[in-house]
């Protein structure tokens, strides 16, 4: 099965490169036969859009807390009788949490852009014709532009395009990276395809209550992250699936992908309270390195960023900057390793840049590597993770270095 994934070049529906680079990444480290690939669909005028609404009402205020503190009110003198007439209406009679009214917050009212379904589900057919897609692959359309209905996605009458809203995911997830609920998008719509024949049982078959599971539709827009954290699949569709003959290798790489998305989710709710940090695996010769508490995904750092980072690990006493010319040898070999051509010159002078601080190629690469951790290990933890120390002092990585496994 191959899934191609794609954005547009629109200034106001391109989603931030980096997340789309992240997603991409996330999903082609699932192992299993569903490819993923990425594209681009350029542009040249631009549309306008359909109208402006506003972008979230009141009763869709995310993050709201329950108040516990109130005052017990005193019990009813005589005791009640209640009747229910199914086990339906018994599972609906519990009593509800009465909840605070949210406060009003000053950053609200917002607006927002949007554009009818057929819009994406018409790039997804360019994107079709242009790159000569076809037809029994999976094309998927990562846009920042709202839709008409305000889904977080949707699937068009061809049954394999798909459009995935990739804007404001922050609304729901504190401190985590939108890769992940943008992935996990993606991948629900893999699932319902295995379950499904087509569009409309796709479309009616997703459950309207939520239940925890993929399958959930979310009408309040809240309830995605409980189906993100449960990372489950519930009875009913697992029957389905079963009724249905694919390679069963499909659902497994679906299902590691909800798996490595929850666990992801989890490490960054909960970082702040456990006070544990996840572990660096440094593996083999070329020195990939790895996030085994997360799923096992990999922070991908270019050649010289990955030189840069291996030495600061090497070196838990820190190096200043300023010094950092004096363990030219050292740099040398590191990055030798990751470049494949034997040219030592090469070599000599991407480390010679590296080490002047006067270059501005230093600060770059130190960046670029923050950029890379934070969004691996979100911002909570990264103050662990990063080369980091105040100015004029030897810049270290504060992780014990316990947590930091070399293996061949
Ligand atoms: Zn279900």
């Amino acid at each position: 099965m191959k899934v191609h994934l794609f954005y547009s070049s629109l200034p106001k529906e391109q989603i931030d490169l980096d997340v789309f680079e992240n997603v991409v990444d996330f999903l082609q480290q699932s192992k299993g036969p569903i490819q993923f690939t990425a594209g681009k669909l350029d542009y040249r005028h631009e549309i306008t859009p359909l109208s402006v609404r506003p972008q979230f009402s009141s009763n869709e205020t995310i993050f709201h807390s329950i108040s516990l503190n109130k005052k017990l009110a005193l019990p009813k003198q005589k005791g009640e009788i209640r009747t229910w007439n199914s086990a339906e209406e018994f599972r609906t009679q519990k009593g509800k949490i009465e909840e605070p009214e949210p406060e009003p917050s000053p950053d609200f009212p917002k607006k927002e852009a949007y554009m009818p379904w057929d819009y994406f589900f018409d790039q997804c057919r360019s994107f079709r014709e242009i790159h000569a897609i076809p037809d029994q692959d999976h094309v998927f359309l990562l846009s920042n532009m709202g839709n008409d209905k305000n889904w977080f996605g949707s699937i068009g009458p061809s049954g394999r395009d798909y459009f995935i809203h990739t804007a404001n995911w922050d609304y729901f997830f504190k401190d985590a990276d939108e890769q992940f609920p943008i992935a996990y998008e993606v991948v629900v719509w893999l699932l319902r395809h295995l379950m499904f024949t087509d569009r409309q049982s796709m479309l009616t078959g997703i459950h309207s209550k939520p239940k925890g599971c993929a399958n959930d539709f979310c009408q309040n827009k809240e309830e995605i992250q409980l189906k993100m954290r449960t990372a489950d699949v519930c009875h009913f569709c697992m029957e389905k699936l079963q009724a249905n003959s694919y390679n069963p290798l499909y659902l497994a790489q679906i299902l590691e992908v909800f798996e490595r998305v929850r666990v992801n989710l989890l490490f960054r709710e909960r970082a702040a309270l456990l006070n544990k940090p996840c572990r660096i695996e440094v593996l083999g010769f070329s020195r990939q390195l790895f996030l085994p508490d997360l799923g096992n995904t990999e922070l991908k750092l270019n050649p010289k960023e990955k030189t840069l980072y291996l030495f600061f690990l090497n070196h838990p006493e820190g190096v200043r900057l300023t010094h950092l010319c004096d363990h030219k040898r050292e740099l040398e070999q590191l990055y030798s390793r990751f470049v494949r051509s034997g040219d030592q010159g090469g070599v000599r002078e991407a480390i010679e840049r590296l080490v002047d601080r006067t270059d501005s190629n230093q600060h770059e690469v130190l960046s670029r590597i923050k950029k890379k951790i934070v969004r691996a290990v979100g911002s909570k933890m990264a103050p662990l993770y990063l080369i980091s120390g105040d100015r004029d002092e030897p810049k270290k990585i504060a992780l014990d270095r316990e947590f930091v496994l070399y293996r061949d």
